[in-house]
């Protein structure tokens, strides 16, 4: 298995770290020839969504990602990665990646709020440490999503087929079942 990570911006080094201590190959994403290469599935990092959209454009990645998520290519997307797959956001009108039927609110824990740790339920796994670094929420997903995890009357976790995110940072504390729970949902499709 071979997992694509895109690595233009943001937390993608931290999530080849704990693909490796799965034993699990990775690659990064840092121009379009790299998408041409084979991939089980893909990683959007956390960090900056508003940057991290502009280089996907002017890299000519957007479209292709889209595509592939759109025929079942596996994603798994952190935070940022969370926003750029989210069909809407609170108050922006544009297009991102924008295949997960999810309505999301940016920044939503507000500055003070702004970054925090917690555990909470994870479904199928149990409690997790949960990393929030300026994070969205999913204020609600259309009915075929899955809620995967709720803390303080949010939901921060969900999947939609092929389409997994988390509005936390799992591959910033020593805990890999989330980065396994995706790779199983890879290897069950
Ligand atoms: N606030 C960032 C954004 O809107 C996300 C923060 C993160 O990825 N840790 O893109």
């Amino acid at each position: 298995m071979r997992i694509a990570v895109l690595a233009l911006q943001g937390a993608f080094a931290e999530h080849r770290k704990m693909l490796c201590n799965l034993g699990i190959d990775s690659f990064e994403i840092r121009q379009r020839s790299d998408w041409d290469e084979h991939k089980d599935g893909l990683i959007i990092p956390g960090g900056e969504s508003t940057t991290q959209l502009k280089l996907l454009k002017d890299l000519e990645l957007l479209k292709p990602i889209q595509e592939d998520i759109r025929k079942g290519l596996p994603v798994f997307g952190t935070c940022a990665g969370l926003i750029l797959l989210a069909k809407d956001v609170e108050g922006e009108d544009f297009e991102r990646i924008s295949t997960m039927d999810i309505h999301v609110k940016r920044n939503a824990y507000g500055r003070q709020m702004g970054s925090f740790y917690t555990e909470d339920n994870f479904q199928e796994i149990g409690k997790v440490p949960m990393t929030f670094i300026r994070a969205p929420y999913i204020m609600r997903g259309e009915p075929h999503v899955d809620i995967l995890a709720e803390t303080g009357g949010h939901i921060v976790a969900a999947q939609q087929g092929n389409q997994l995110v988390t509005s936390f940072h799992p591959e910033l504390n020593d805990d890999p079942r989330i980065h396994q729970y995706f790779i199983n949902m890879i290897t069950k499709q």
